[in-house]
């Protein structure tokens, strides 16, 4: 029986978009999903594609991604949804503000072209704004997309190159073999069977950890909840992304009209709840009537705007808030892609084609340095949390 070259756990943006790459560059790749496509971080998300507010170590993946965005509804054969509508970050205080003008004078400085606008100016962008909004910062190559869309775009054109996708059915262990060098990826255990592969990507988002524990390997990551809400279809008036300077806040519309928003994220202690058909996460109400209460406050027409659904979704939060894009340490064949901190989707489609470079041995185009596995190891040199921790 004939392996594939690499198996990939999860069909989320990461996982698709390296199959799909590593498929294009002529491997043979299954990729194996518990649920469906977009089943998790990828479903719940907001959905910005964001350079602005990132850590300089995610910016180059970021303008990456952002000249794959251009061009990906042609390159998948679909409507991603992707707009370029700009990313309006917004001061509501004065503290607020220091951290905007702080944020445009530093990533200015590192080549992203972006603006300090007063609140009319930021109003002139997007009327339905608060008259209570001090300032903004402006990037106007920022935008957003429909992340279900998205992924079943890659998911698509996976399978036309040859990716074989197996959904509803859960890897319950990754089995590995020592040798005289050390130790090498086998297989993946599931109901089905073995699934042995020459090399394999953990792409399992939040539940990536489950997968390393059994290996004795694991990412610092803590899993803070962030609470969703989708609205009707409503008209027009809101093209750019809308954050906030302390990151408690993000709002877009999408091109269907109906307007998306997502509050902080927060520590408390909501689970994964796995006993449905679909893996859920469940709001607190406090959660939701923080989050009502501030998306209200920058935009006043949301306190009367009719619900449709509300949601909540987990963040795989690294001590710096950097992902892991590595080989996991000691296991030859096996690679990660997870921690993504609440701001992967944005980048996905150019970590789908870093990792897939990775992972075929290749040196990708963008260094991963930053994204080693065994950072974490030292805690003296783990960083502090970043302080625009964003998901918007
Ligand atoms: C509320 C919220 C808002 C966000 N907003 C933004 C944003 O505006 N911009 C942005 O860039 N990012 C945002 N993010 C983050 C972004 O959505 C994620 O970083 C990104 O979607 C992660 O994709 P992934 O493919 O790595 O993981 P996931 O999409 O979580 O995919 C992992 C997949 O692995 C599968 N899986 C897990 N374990 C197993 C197993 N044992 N066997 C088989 N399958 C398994 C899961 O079912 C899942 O489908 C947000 C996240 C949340 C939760």
């Amino acid at each position: 029986m004939t392996h594939p070259d690499v198996v990939i756990v999860g069909a989320g943006i990461t996982g698709c978009a390296t199959a799909l790459a590593m498929a294009d560059a002529g491997a043979s790749v299954e990729v194996i999903e518990g649920y469906r496509p977009a089943a998790m971080a990828s479903g719940w998300t907001l959905a910005g594609v964001r350079q602005s507010g990132r850590d300089p170590a995610e910016l180059a993946l970021a303008r990456a991604a952002v000249e794959i965005w251009q061009t990906l509804d042609a390159r998948l054969g679909a409507p991603t949804g992707y707009r370029q509508g700009g990313n309006l970050r917004l001061a509501r205080t004065e503290a607020e503000a220091g951290i905007i003008r702080a944020l445009v004078t530093s990533q200015s400085k590192a080549g992203l072209a972006m603006e300090l606008l007063d609140g009319q100016a930021a109003r002139q962008i997007a009327p339905a704004l608060s008259e209570g909004i001090l300032l903004a910062s402006w990037c106007p190559s920022d935008g957003h997309a429909d992340p279900v869309a998205t992924v079943e775009g890659f998911r698509r054109a996976a399978e036309r190159s040859g990716v074989r996708f197996r959904t509803g059915l859960k890897v319950t262990a990754v089995t590995t073999v020592k040798t005289r060098a050390g130790t090498q990826f086998v297989s993946l255990a599931t109901a089905e069977g073995p699934i042995a592969a020459g090399r394999c990507l953990l792409a399992a988002g939040v539940q990536t950890n489950a997968l390393l524990d059994g290996l004795g390997l694991r990412i610092p990551i803590t899993l803070p909840m962030v609470s969703v809400f989708q609205t009707v279809p409503l008209p027009m008036c809101l093209g750019p992304v809308i954050g906030v300077a302390n990151a408690d806040l993000a709002v877009r519309q999408q091109i269907d009209g109906r307007f998306r928003f997502t509050g902080g994220a927060e520590h408390t202690g909501a689970q994964l709840d796995l006993s449905g058909e679909e893996p859920a996460v469940h709001p607190q109400a406090a959660s939701l009537a923080r989050t009502v209460s501030l998306v209200s406050g920058v935009l006043p027409m949301m306190s009367q705007a009719p619900i449709a659904r509300i949601w909540g979704g987990l963040l795989d939060l690294t001590p710096d808030a950097l992902p892991v894009l590595d080989r996991a340490p000691g296991i030859d064949g096996l690679f990660v892609a997870a921690g993504f901190s609440g701001h992967g989707f944005g980048i996905g489609p150019a970590v789908g084609q870093a990792m897939a470079t990775l992972v075929l041995d290749g040196v990708p185009d963008i260094p991963l340095d930053a994204f080693a596995f065994e950072r974490f190891a030292d805690p003296g040199g783990t960083k502090v949390p970043a302080a625009l921790t964003l998901h918007g």
